[in-house]
């Protein structure tokens, strides 16, 4: 499952910089996050990192893009493999 940004995001970028997957990006009314590139840190840190970084906890779990820890360490292997 990827993570979503509400709209109570007070557009501060605290999360920006800590998405291992660049996957984090100003939006049109605040900060928004691409479900094909989160990974929900899996295989990078024990938590999302952008939830621990959010000063006003507006970052949560988005049921319109669920996956498998399985699913998402697939495509994590894959983006490691694509680096190489
Ligand atoms: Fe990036 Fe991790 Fe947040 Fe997904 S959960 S947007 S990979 S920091």
């Amino acid at each position: 499952m990827a993570l979503k940004i509400t709209d109570e995001c007070i557009s501060c970028a605290a999360c920006v910089i800590d998405c291992p997957n660049q996957a984090i990006s100003e939006g049109p009314e605040y900060f928004v996050i691409d479900p094909k590139k989160c990974l929900e840190c899996v295989g990078d840190y024990e938590s999302p990192q952008c939830v621990n970084t959010c000063p006003v906890d507006c970052i949560i779990e988005d049921p319109d893009h669920q996956e498998t820890q399985q699913a998402l360490m697939a495509r994590r292997e894959q983006k490691g493999s694509s680096r190489a």
